[in-house]
């Protein structure tokens, strides 16, 4: 054997010793498919997966569906084949992406339904607890506003989470309903969660109800901007309660500021390193009802039996607005921008 060719045999092992080292290592390549990052949120989730898995010796790699549910399939596919011996999916569209999944948990690959619901019972399901999100946005909005005409600007309804917010809404709004005090007077679905999108639906349902428009429990702070943005064309800005949730930046500011009443804080963060330690034990070969806290929920629109874990949501409105701050969530200069002085605790 001539030099050169030993040369590049004893390469061509080492590249791929290093490989399998680097894929090995003490922890698992763990592939995370994200559906877009149009909201704030979802880098913070990012950097919490990526240095959780990392902590544990693991690799983090990545998609960017942006927004195609097509383009989520084919971005599983490659995680895949990227090495991925275990996946952590925030689903597009809940329906659109189940043949990959399906194909993934057949492969023996281990999949972690990431916020949003991917009723497979082989998928684990982690989020924080969705309709009860719902109820803290309609508690807090019905609270300024215990009477009077409700307008609904919902997620987008190619994510079950939409749904479910809607549901704990409705179950803390029902009796007034009922009762004739509320008035449900627009509700429509937000697509692709996009606030020019919401801006458009609270428009149409100013229009229609010639302004006499009570109360908008939104279903997320970039909706709640849209929302917000119609009511301000038509001088409303303030005077109507809006609901949102991710305790966005720009959503703590208006909550200080009074345009909106409550954000939720879900702290992504927790979720993100929930789970990628979730995603490493099941790599490792723990099984779904294996994972600290799992229990088992059926409460999604195909009444499958998943095993699930769910996060706290806590409600932020001005009066609280200190908890976000302590939690290093947030700077108090970004909070409480442009606020009146003596208007709001935190900000004094
Ligand atoms: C998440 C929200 C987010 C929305 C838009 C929902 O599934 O739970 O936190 O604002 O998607 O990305």
């Amino acid at each position: 054997m001539d030099f050169k060719k030993h040369a590049m045999i004893s390469l061509a092992a080492l590249a791929l010793s290093a490989t399998a080292a680097f894929a090995q290592g003490k922890g698992p390549v763990v592939g995370v498919s994200w559906s877009n990052f149009q909201e704030e949120r979802w880098k913070t989730d990012e950097a919490a997966i990526k240095a959780a898995v990392e902590k544990a010796g693991g690799t983090y790699v990545s998609a960017d569906a942006q927004s195609s549910p097509a383009k989520q399939l084919t971005d599983i596919e490659s995680l895949i084949s990227r090495g991925a011996k275990a996946l952590i999916i925030l689903a597009q569209d809940a329906d659109a992406v189940r043949p990959a999944v399906e194909k993934a948990v057949a492969e023996g690959i281990p999949v972690v339904g990431y916020d949003r619901l991917i009723e497979i019972p082989q998928a684990f399901y982690l989020t924080f607890d969705n309709v009860e999100v719902g109820r803290l946005q309609a508690r807090e909005v019905f609270k300024v506003k215990p009477e009077g005409n409700y307008v609904f600007i919902k997620g987008s309804g190619s994510d079950p989470n939409a749904n479910f917010l809607f549901q704990g809404a409705m179950e803390v709004l029902k009796p007034a309903i009922d009762s004739g005090k509320i008035k449900n007077v627009g509700e429509a679905y937000t697509d692709g969660w996009l606030p020019a999108n919401a801006q458009r639906n609270m428009e149409q349902f100013l229009t229609k109800n010639n302004n006499k428009v009570d109360a908008v429990v939104a279903a997320n702070d970039g909706t709640a901007g849209g929302a917000i943005a119609a009511l301000a064309a038509q001088g409303l800005a303030g005077s109507v309660p809006v609901s949102g949730q991710d305790a966005d930046k720009a959503a703590l500011n208006r909550v200080a500021l009074g345009t909106q009443t409550v954000s939720v804080f879900k702290d992504a963060r927790e979720l993100g390193r929930t789970a990628a330690e979730i995603a490493v034990q099941l790599a490792g070969g723990k099984k779904l009802n294996e994972i600290q806290g799992a229990k088992s929920w059926n409460l999604g629109p195909k009444k499958q039996n998943m095993t699930a874990l769910f996060l706290t949501p806590v409600a932020i409105t001005k009066d609280n607005l200190n908890v976000v701050v302590d939690a290093g969530w947030v700077t108090k200069d970004v909070v409480c921008q442009g606020v009146k002085p003596g208007s709001v605790k935190v900000c004094n």
